[in-house]
């Protein structure tokens, strides 16, 4: 795959999502074009992004005279109109844009703008639901499903494996998960107190913050253990 990263960015709508993504782009250095068919919306954010348009990304002629076939990379981040996000999505296609990501409201939604050529799709509202239900529980800091049924969680280690040096603690044969990361509760005096990663020799303690990874079930299962 070819690497793109710091290549611009065309984002088309700005909504509390584009400008969020806009934002975070330009805040690492990435040149980002982005368009909203709201004057209005354009101006308020002139101030904060450095190439803010006015245009109907839903007119090819305007997409053309924009340069966004010169883009190797696009979001459509229109959401409520789900009409044009479809058809920007289209049209991104149809010129030939080499990375296009959209944004979907629904599972329907999501079906067509993959059929209509995006290349990634993001649920944003869908996925943050799920990832605010395994919050929920209480037992997890932080949790995030990097593929089906498998996860990265920010927890605390029960008791039966703090004090200990993780290979003797058996934690992956009898939990089924990996600790990958330690924040020390009290690192040593001049230390930061700062996630590193974790190995065999890694004593954890009752009150230190931990990454780890595995299957949904095994991650919930260590969280919830004392
Ligand atoms: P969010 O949920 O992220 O706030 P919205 O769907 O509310 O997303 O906002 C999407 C933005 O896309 C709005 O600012 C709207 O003006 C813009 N938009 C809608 N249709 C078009 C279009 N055809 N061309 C460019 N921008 C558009």
């Amino acid at each position: 795959m070819a690497d793109r990263r710091n290549e611009p960015v065309a984002v088309i709508g700005l909504g509390r999502f584009g400008v969020a993504l806009a934002l975070e782009l330009v805040k690492h250095g990435t040149e980002v074009l982005a368009v909203d068919n709201d004057p209005q919306e354009a101006q308020r954010l002139s101030g904060q992004l450095p190439h803010v348009v006015a245009a109907d990304a839903t007119d090819l002629e305007a997409l053309t005279q924009l340069g966004i076939n010169e883009f190797g990379r696009a979001v459509v981040a229109i959401g409520a109109d789900i009409e044009a996000s479809i058809l920007v999505t289209s049209m991104l296609a149809e010129i030939g844009v080499p990375d296009i990501w959209a944004k979907a409201q629904t599972a329907q939604h999501a079906t067509i703008l993959a059929r209509v050529g995006a290349h990634h799709v993001v649920t944003p509202e869908h996925d943050m639901g799920e990832r605010i239900a395994h919050l929920l529980s209480g037992h997890l800091l932080d949790y995030i499903e990097v593929d089906d049924n498998y996860a990265m969680a920010k927890t605390f280690p029960p008791h039966d494996v703090a004090g200990v040096p993780l290979r003797d603690s058996k934690v992956r044969s009898r939990y089924g998960v990996t600790v990958v990361g330690v924040k020390s509760h009290a690192p040593p005096p001049g230390q930061l107190s700062e996630f590193t990663h974790a190995s065999g020799d890694t004593v954890l303690m009752s009150g230190d913050v931990i990454l780890v990874v595995g299957k949904v079930a095994a991650v919930e299962r260590f969280a919830a253990a004392d």
